[in-house]
């Protein structure tokens, strides 16, 4: 997948946790956002086997140790970077190629072959352009209806 599909993913993977879960939007994606594409910083070291460690459940669980420990923003941000973390494995299950999601076994997991910037990838991308547009006027549309308008008419009377 390319970064525009892994960031879209990411950032649907997040509302939808937050609506879920009823956790705070801007936290958790944020943290979502700054993960989206932390796996495929392997291609920038030579001495790391893409989709290797990076794209193991490694990261992720080390992550999830972290927010038990943690409270307030930091937890929430850090729910947030394991959802784009998750996100990015998944997607990436979904090539051919596969990942090593259990390393150090070195064995390559792979869910389907979809192809890099092929259609199957374009559906996905807007499939999830589809979900956060959704999502956020769900969330604009009940924030909206939550406002006391009652009490603002009865003050400008
Ligand atoms: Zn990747």
């Amino acid at each position: 997948m390319n970064r525009h599909t892994h960031t879209a993913i990411s950032v649907a993977s997040g509302l939808f946790a937050c609506t879920l879960f009823n956790l705070p939007v801007v936290l958790v994606v944020s943290g979502c956002l700054n993960s989206a594409m932390l796996p495929d910083i392997d291609l920038h070291f030579h001495a790391l086997r893409h989709r290797g460690i990076t794209h193991s459940l490694l990261l992720p669980i080390v992550l999830s140790c972290c927010a038990i420990g943690t409270t307030g923003s930091i937890h929430y941000i850090i729910i947030g970077l394991i959802i784009g973390l998750l996100s990015h494995i998944i997607a990436d299950l979904f090539n051919g190629k596969g990942v090593e999601i259990f390393y150090p076994c070195k064995r390559n997991f792979s869910l389907a072959d979809i192809k890099y910037n092929g259609k199957g990838e374009d559906i996905i991308r807007i499939v999830a352009y589809c979900y956060i547009c959704y999502s956020l006027l769900m969330n604009w549309t009940s924030s909206l209806m939550n406002v006391p308008w009652s009490n603002i008419i009865l003050y400008w009377q």
